[in-house]
């Protein structure tokens, strides 16, 4: 299955399945979230006219004539009076400009006498160095729309128009399940055949990350008793993501437990690294099996959890930006599957970690980005490549 389609497929599903819950949330337990209903402007932003100079405000009429003498001092949150004709006001950056005012000169531009008065070296121009009101927004407008995430921007930009919190869809719960008999955690001293678990790590990581709610349900043994036993005490959960076990191999047991209490999909994915992946139901909570080698987890949660986690909280863009760049790396056989090298920028150019194996995943932390090596393509040095930036998916 194309990657695409199944992309779609899940996105289809998520679609079908929103999590409607919504909440009143604080802004600062905002981050990562998503809005759910519109964020409209209850003020103008700016409120009123003001200066984005330290300078003077004055009629740019009355800088023709005499020295101008100053007839106040306006302090950014302070409320000025009316400019009284034929004077300037001192004022500074982001202090309303005085009724009567039409423009603001730099400071460096004056020239302040022995009497104190002022005059300027410079030609004025009316709406100089003031920042109008409403420029950003005025009252009514959207300035978000349902579905945005909130990250810093758009939480600072709801702090401006003077939001203390923000109507957002209940976090995702998702429970993580590693599986495994040779997983141990780290911590633990590691017996002959063992090795640590580094997916939970990676995943409970991420999933903060992306605003969601973790529940950690540890490493999960290879044997169908544990397996029926760990998803039915999983309680109420949006999505069970697993690691590992999907390969049809003999220690299939999520699969399993999947058949015998929901329904499974199992797709044979043309994506390298990733091919198995599941999807199901377990007692009608979605179920996803991402493989386990953890170059694996990755990239397919990168590219297919991630926006199906999106997409089920109601986020419409779940395409990570990707960039057209230069490689500086031959890649000479095509492959039946699409790959997704992780990749760096040296000299404007894309280069590759020398071991691609899927399970290293120091080659996703020397990486920057994941190339995209389209099935049948080859690529030569100097030919545009896709080039999607980690930074796109792990937040
Ligand atoms: P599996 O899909 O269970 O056959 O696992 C494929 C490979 O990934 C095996 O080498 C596993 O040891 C490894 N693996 C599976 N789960 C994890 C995990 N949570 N952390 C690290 N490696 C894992
Ligand atoms: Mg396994």
């Amino acid at each position: 299955m194309p990657v695409e389609v199944a992309l779609a497929r899940l996105l289809d599903m998520a679609a079908a399945a929103p999590i409607l819950m919504r909440e009143e949330a604080p802004l600062a337990d905002c981050m990562g979230r998503v809005l759910a209903e519109p964020l409209v402007a209850m003020l103008d932003l700016p409120p009123w006219p003001n200066s984005a100079m330290d300078g003077y405000a004055l009629r740019v009429a009355d800088s023709k004539g005499q020295p101008l003498p100053v007839s106040q001092r306006i302090f950014a949150g302070q409320a000025p009076h009316p400019l009284e004709p034929g004077t300037c006001a001192r004022i500074f950056t982001g202090a309303p400009l005085p009724a009567g005012a039409d423009c603001v000169e730099m400071q460096e531009n004056a020239i302040v006498h022995d009497d104190q008065r002022v005059s300027f070296s410079e030609p004025l121009a009316n709406g100089q160095n003031i920042r109008p009101q409403g420029q950003e927004t005025t009252v009514g407008e959207t300035v978000l729309v349902a579905g945005t995430r909130l990250g810093p921007i758009e939480l600072g930009l709801a702090a401006s128009l003077g939001r203390a919190s923000l109507k957002v869809i209940r976090r995702a719960r998702v429970a993580v399940l590693s599986t495994g008999d040779e997983l141990v955690e780290p911590g633990q001293p590691l017996g002959p055949g063992q090795i640590y678990n580094s997916n939970r790590r990676l995943l409970c990581s991420w999933l903060q990350r992306l605003g969601c709610e973790v529940i950690d349900a540890g490493i999960l043994a290879d044997d169908l008793e544990m397996t029926r036993a760990a998803l039915t005490g999983l309680g109420n959960v949006d999505l069970i993501l697993s690691t590992g076990g999907v390969s049809v191999g003999e220690a299939d047991w999520l699969g399993h437990a999947l058949r015998e209490e929901g329904e499974l999909a199992l797709w044979k994915l043309a994506i390298k690294p990733g091919k198995p992946l599941t999807f199901g139901h377990y007692r009608g909570v979605p179920v996803l099996g991402l493989p386990g080698n953890p170059a694996s987890t990755l990239v397919t949660f990168a590219l297919l959890a991630r926006p199906y986690l999106l997409r089920r909280q109601g986020v419409g863009d779940v395409t990570p930006l990707c960039f057209s760049m230069p490689a500086g790396f031959n890649w000479p056989r095509p492959g039946v599957r699409r790959e997704y090298l992780r990749a760096r920028i040296e000299l404007g150019r894309v280069v590759l970690y020398p071991n691609q194996s899927s399970g290293v995943l120091r080659s996703a932390a020397w990486a920057e980005g994941l190339v995209e090596v389209r099935e049948g393509t080859t690529v030569q040095e100097g030919d545009r490549v896709s080039f999607i930036p980690l930074s796109e998916v792990l937040g």
